[in-house]
C-alpha cells in the first residue's frame, strides 16, 4: 500500500492542526497558508491525484465537496472562496495524495 506525508497525517504519525475528520475525510491547516482561511480536505483513502480517480469513487468526490462547503460556513467564508485540486507537478501538486485545497478570507476578490 501507497504511503506519503497525508497518510503520515491521517495515521497520527505526523500532527496537524485538524479541523475536521469524519470517517471518509481528515481536513487541516495547510501549513504554509496562501490566504487568510487554508484548509487541506484529503480523503483517508491514499489516491494519488484527480488523474487516478475511478467510478466507484464517485460518491466520496460528491462528499469531499459537501465537507468543503460545511468548512466554509463554519469559518465563515461563505461569501467568497475558491477550491482547487492541484494535478500533476506542472499543476503545482506537490503532494501525490488527493486533496482539496480550501481557500478564502481576503477582503476583496483576488
Ligand atoms: P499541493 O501543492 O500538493 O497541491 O498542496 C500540498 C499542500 O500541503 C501545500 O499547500 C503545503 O503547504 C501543504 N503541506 C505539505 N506538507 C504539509 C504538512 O506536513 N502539514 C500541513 N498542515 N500541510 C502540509
Ligand atoms: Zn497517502
Amino acid at each position: 500500500m501507497e504511503e506519503c506525508i497525508f497518510c503520515d497525517i491521517i495515521k497520527n504519525r505526523l500532527p496537524s492542526a485538524t479541523v475536521y475528520e469524519d470517517n471518509e475525510f481528515i481536513a487541516f491547516k495547510d501549513i504554509k497558508p496562501l490566504a487568510p482561511v487554508h484548509i487541506i480536505i484529503v480523503p483517508k483513502e491514499h489516491i494519488a491525484s484527480i488523474n487516478e480517480l475511478e467510478e466507484k469513487n464517485k460518491e466520496m468526490i460528491g462528499n469531499m465537496l459537501l465537507v468543503a462547503k460545511k468548512l466554509a460556513k463554519e469559518k465563515e467564508i461563505s461569501d467568497g472562496y475558491k477550491l482547487a485540486f492541484n494535478t500533476g507537478r506542472k499543476g503545482g501538486q506537490l503532494v501525490d495524495h488527493l486533496h482539496l485545497h480550501l481557500m478564502g478570507g481576503w477582503k476583496e476578490e483576488q
